[in-house]
C-alpha cells in the first residue's frame, strides 16, 4: 500500500476501533434475568435487644451489607446502594469505618467490573431509606426511581428523623420517579422482576422478587427480616415504623414464598450471602 493510501486506511481502522470500543462499553443484552451481588461492608457491634433477642438466641449477631443489580433482557434495576459512600474511600483504598458500619471496597468499581455504570441503569429501587441502604443512592439519580409514596414523603419531609442520611439521597428528589401507592410493580411486564410493597419496617419498605431461569424464584428481602431467627420466632425489631404492618407484610411474603417455592435472601444475613457468588460473577 502506498503511503498516500495508507493514511486513510489507518484513519478508517482507528475509527473502526473507536466504534468497537464504544460497542464494548455496554454489556451485551442478556437472554434471561440474572442477579449480581455486591459486597457493601458489614455492621458490627449491634445490640441484639434492638431486635428483641438475647445474644444466645442468635447464631450470628453481625450483619453484612449488600447491594444487588438485576439485569433483565429489557433493562437493569439496582436494588439498594450500600452503607458507606464510595466518596468516603481514600485513594489508597484502605477500609473505611463509620460508627458500627465498615466497608473494605467501594461499590462503583464492583459495578464497573460487571460492565455497567450507574448512568447505564434503567431503574433504582431502595428496600427502604435507612442509611445502611442509601449510601450511594445519589449516583443512581439518572435511573428511574421506583418508590412507595409514603416512603418518599417521609424522605423529603421537612426535618425527617431516624436512621437516615438525607444528603446521600437528595439527588433522587428530582430523578424521574415511578411512585407506587402501597402497590406491587411488575417492572419489565413479564412477571420475572417484581417490586412488592411490604410496609412496616419503614413507611414504604419494599422487597424484590426475581424469577431466575436456573436457580429459580428468589425474594430479596431488604430488612423485612434481619436475622433468620426472626422468621422462626415471629419477633419484630424494637424500632419498626409500624410493627403491625411488619407482621402483615411478613405474612404476605411468606404466603407468596410458599406459593412460588421461592428462596428468601435476608439482605443482612451473613450465611445467605457467604454461599452466593459475588460480582462480577452472577446468579442466574
Ligand atoms: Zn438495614
Amino acid at each position: 500500500m502506498s503511503s498516500r493510501r495508507m493514511i486513510p486506511a489507518l484513519l478508517a481502522a482507528a475509527a473502526l476501533s473507536i466504534v468497537i470500543a464504544e460497542a464494548q462499553q455496554k454489556p451485551a443484552a442478556v437472554s434471561a434475568p440474572r442477579i449480581y451481588v455486591f459486597e457493601a461492608g458489614s455492621i458490627k457491634g449491634l445490640d441484639p435487644q434492638l431486635f428483641n433477642f438475647k445474644r444466645e438466641e442468635l447464631k450470628e449477631v453481625d450483619f453484612v451489607n449488600i447491594a444487588y443489580l438485576v439485569v433483565h433482557p429489557k433493562g437493569t434495576l439496582m436494588f439498594d446502594t450500600g452503607g458507606i459512600p464510595d466518596s468516603a474511600f481514600k485513594p489508597g483504598g484502605e477500609p473505611v469505618t463509620e460508627g458500627i458500619m465498615s466497608a473494605t471496597k467501594p461499590l462503583k468499581p464492583q459495578l464497573a467490573a460487571t460492565g455497567y455504570k450507574p448512568s447505564d441503569l434503567n431503574y433504582l429501587a431502595l428496600s427502604h431509606y435507612h442509611s445502611d441502604h442509601t449510601a450511594n443512592a445519589n449516583d443512581f439519580a439518572g435511573a428511574t426511581w421506583i418508590v412507595q409514596k409514603a416512603e418518599r414523603d417521609f424522605m423529603f419531609a421537612d426535618k425527617p428523623q431516624g436512621i437516615i442520611q438525607p444528603a446521600q439521597y437528595t439527588a433522587l428528589k428530582n430523578a424521574k420517579t415511578r411512585i407506587l401507592n402501597n402497590e406491587d410493580l411488575d417492572v419489565f411486564g413479564d412477571g420475572t422482576v417484581v417490586i412488592m410493597s411490604t410496609p412496616g419496617h419503614t413507611q414504604g419498605h419494599q422487597v424484590l422478587f426475581v424469577k431466575l431461569p436456573k436457580r429459580g424464584p428468589v425474594v430479596l428481602a431488604g430488612d423485612l427480616y434481619h436475622y433468620p431467627e426472626e422468621r422462626t420466632t415471629g419477633r419484630i425489631p424494637t424500632f419498626e415504623f409500624n410493627a403491625e404492618q411488619s407482621t402483615a407484610s411478613r405474612k404476605k411474603i411468606e404466603t407468596f414464598i410458599k406459593q412460588n417455592k421461592a428462596e428468601l435472601w435476608i439482605e443482612h444475613d451473613i450465611a445467605t450471602h457467604a454461599k452466593l457468588p459475588k460480582a462480577p460473577a452472577f446468579v442466574e
